[in-house]
């Protein structure tokens, strides 16, 4: 498969007890969304927020908020950003805390921040297996419930490279998604900040080639990795 050269970044081991995970969201705002295609509108939740997290031993400069579809991120990881003058986002606070004290890191938590984009990738969504009967071909949402219902989920990310504007770091499909992309140079900007808990994919993915055990080595001897 040919490769876009863009990437997609997650907490690195969500399963293991050792990695914090963010369980509880409380948003600051809300904003609202509308899809210029197929018209679709909804709100979503934004803006500073309020986590609590569950398990975990130590903090990582980055753990997982993977049922928010976002991940929050150390001080050391926004400077990670600004040393490359990534931009195309904004830089939310969050307060974090333990949802059970007795459960958790014993140290208390660094700084963390969310991120929200104002550059995102649409998603080729014919090349990526959304049949255009059932999905709007912009933002993804289902304009045939019935259909949709038991049909084939697409298993493909394929970005739709007109609409990508170069930013070293965004999102994908619409703004209001929480995953967070980037580009090689930011993955060496990862790697010279060492940052930690990063799983780096190439953006392009089909089946399981997203799981876990296939994160870019970027903190490895061989730079630049075997991608
Ligand atoms: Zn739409």
């Amino acid at each position: 498969m040919k490769r876009s050269g863009l990437f997609e970044l997650s907490a690195r081991n969500r399963s293991e007890s050792g990695f914090p995970t963010v369980v509880i969201m409380r948003f600051a705002e809300s904003k609202s969304y509308s899809c210029a295609v197929c018209g679709a509108r909804w709100s979503y939740s934004c803006g500073p927020r309020h986590c609590e997290v569950s398990s975990g031993k130590s903090w990582f400069d980055v753990i997982s908020a993977s049922t928010y579809g976002c991940v929050l991120v150390s001080e050391r990881f926004i400077d990670a950003l600004s040393s490359i003058n990534a931009r195309g986002f904004r830089v939310v606070p969050a307060t974090v805390e333990l949802y059970e004290p007795s459960k958790g890191p014993t140290e208390a938590p660094p700084r963390y921040f969310a991120l929200e984009f104002t550059s995102y990738v649409r998603l080729d969504a014919a090349a990526s297996g959304y049949d255009p009967k059932i999905y709007c071909s912009t933002c993804l949402s289902v304009l045939d419930r019935e259909a949709a219902n038991g049909s084939y989920v697409p298993t493909k990310t394929i970005p739709d490279m007109s609409s990508y504007d170069g930013s070293d770091v965004f999102t994908v499909v619409r703004p209001d998604v929480g995953s967070i992309c980037c580009t090689l140079k930011f993955i060496d900007a990862a790697r010279k900040y060492k940052l930690t808990n990063c799983c780096f994919t190439p953006f392009e993915w089909d089946g399981d080639q997203r799981f876990i055990g296939r994160c870019i080595d970027y903190l490895g001897k061989k730079w630049p990795p075997d991608l």
